[in-house]
């Protein structure tokens, strides 16, 4: 893919159009073979596994097809837009990066069975969303492109088992069913269809009416990915070899566990003007934060004092949140208070709280960890606390700490304890975070907004302020005009 050749643009389709994406669907045949940098490697990617890993916590969600498909399309507006042909704005740009995207995390997704597995099973579905919200014209002009290996079923062919048919696709006798296409395919390629008992069968040949034709482009493109994953498998440890790679598409991989890598930078805009105080915090943590940073925050009240990741971790959530410097070293200064004087806060601590601003040593300016890092990186050890509690602490104690912390979860508590068993704990935050967010108008399947998970702890609590915000505006000309009222 990072061949140092720019002629050979990728065709899809049709050979002879002169458009390199001539559909916004694509069946990715060909892979992109023109330079890309590695930031564009690396962003397309994360783009679409945004995508991709809210399509798999919707699965784990049971979210409906419906439901499935709102979220989706909210995502792909998001991060990966794909529009039809206009004269306006740069569908090619889109459409690269989408084929650019799949093709990485492919690279990405290839190194396990269970990781193909769910890779498909996430890009088929994205691939459905998309074929089920395309226009009927470009619809039918992707399929035309493409050879898909079906025969048409003739006019006399469907005048002989016409009442076969017709029962077999639930088609109403008139003219519906004069108007209905049919084509014919061996039967195990609709397999899906052959056990809902939707197509008429004869001879092992699958009459499929066009209504349930796209069963077969959806199980042809799930059938050809998987193939396609295993040979990139074969070929990966080639690919290996490139240094430059093997740290992105290892990052890129663990996308499934704890959701997409996310750098949170909204939080900048949402939060820092309101100006947060060192005795703000009890209050905030008490209403906004997540159960890792509520933990840290309560271990450090027990203990007035966390041990170095744990304050890494907490630190940065606090910078990010909107905590000012000056804010920072009087809240960390008060909390260690009473175990130690001054003088040994400012030789201890003092300078890696300024370090993690930025203003001392080589002054980068240091992000919060994000939900991927803080779950798969420097994993706590036991008289540890940093870390996510929904993957780093035993099922006991994670159930005492939400009856304690969030006691609106009581009810729900199976629930969320079933998700992270299955390894998904990003969703079972989302899901406390829809339950202790009830009140502020916030509906099941919903996520932080959209329908999107927790990616980020700062994400997190800037949307638990946002809603508290949104809330309290709405309150405010009521009261006015209550006042009003009892003045007069
Ligand atoms: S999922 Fe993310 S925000 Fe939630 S507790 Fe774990 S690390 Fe914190």
């Amino acid at each position: 893919m990072l061949r140092n050749t720019v002629k050979a643009e990728p065709r899809e389709g049709n050979a002879t159009t002169t458009k390199p994406y001539p559909h916004r669907l694509n069946f990715y045949d060909r892979p992109p073979l023109y330079d890309v940098t590695l930031e564009d490697f690396e962003t397309c990617a994360i783009d679409r596994l945004r995508v991709l890993a809210e399509i798999e916590s919707s699965f784990v969600r049971n979210r409906s097809h419906e439901e499935l498909k709102a979220v989706t399309t909210a995502q792909c507006n998001k991060y990966l837009p794909l529009r039809v042909d206009t004269a306006k704005g740069d569908t090619d740009l889109e459409r690269r990066n989408d084929h650019l995207g799949h093709f990485v995390l492919r690279l990405a997704f290839c190194r396990s069975e269970d990781l193909r597995r769910r890779f498909v099973k996430a890009e088929t579905t994205l691939f459905r969303v998309r074929y089920e919200t395309e226009g009927v014209n470009q619809k039918d002009r992707f399929l035309k492109s493409r050879n898909f290996d079906w025969l048409e079923v003739s006019h006399e062919e469907k005048k002989q088992y016409g009442e076969e048919l017709r029962i077999a696709s639930s088609i109403k006798e008139g003219e519906e069913f004069e108007n209905e296409s049919f084509v014919k395919v061996k039967f195990t390629r609709v397999l899906n269809l052959v056990e809902r008992r939707k197509v008429f069968l004869l001879g092992g040949w699958a009459y499929v009416p066009e209504v349930e034709r796209s069963s077969i482009v959806f199980n042809e493109y799930e059938k050809y990915l998987t193939k396609a994953l295993e040979l990139t498998a074969k070929a990966l440890p080639r690919l290996d070899e490139d240094s430059r790679l093997v740290p992105i598409l290892s990052n890129l991989s663990q996308g499934f566990l704890a959701g997409a890598p996310s750098e949170w930078a909204g939080a900048s805009d949402a939060t820092d003007v309101d100006g947060i105080t060192a005795d703000m915090i009890d209050e905030l943590a008490q209403k906004h934060f997540p159960l890792c940073m509520r933990n840290l925050h309560r271990e450090l009240r027990d203990s007035d004092h966390l041990k170095h990741f744990g304050r890494l971790q907490y630190g940065l959530f606090l910078k990010v949140l909107g905590l000012p410097i000056e804010e920072a070293i009087a809240f960390w200064r008060k909390s260690f208070l009473k175990r130690m004087n001054e003088d040994k806060f400012n030789k201890e601590y003092k300078y890696n709280i300024r370090h993690s601003y930025g203003l001392e040593g080589k002054r980068a300016n240091y992000a919060a960890k994000s939900c991927q890092q803080i779950l798969l990186s420097d994993q706590p050890g036991p008289s540890d606390c940093h870390g996510c509690p929904y993957r780093h602490f035993s099922p006991e104690s994670l159930q005492t700490a939400l009856r304690v912390t969030y006691p609106a979860v009581q009810g729900d508590l199976p629930e969320i304890m079933h998700t992270v068993k299955s390894g998904h704990y990003h969703v079972a935050c989302t899901r406390v975070f829809e339950i202790t967010h009830k009140g502020t108008g916030v509906k099941k399947g919903e996520g932080v907004g959209g329908g999107e998970s927790v990616t980020h702890p700062n994400q997190y609590a800037a949307r638990s302020r946002e809603l508290e915000k949104a809330q309290l505006e709405s309150l405010i000309p009521a009261a006015t005009s209550s006042s009003v009222a009892m003045e007069i």
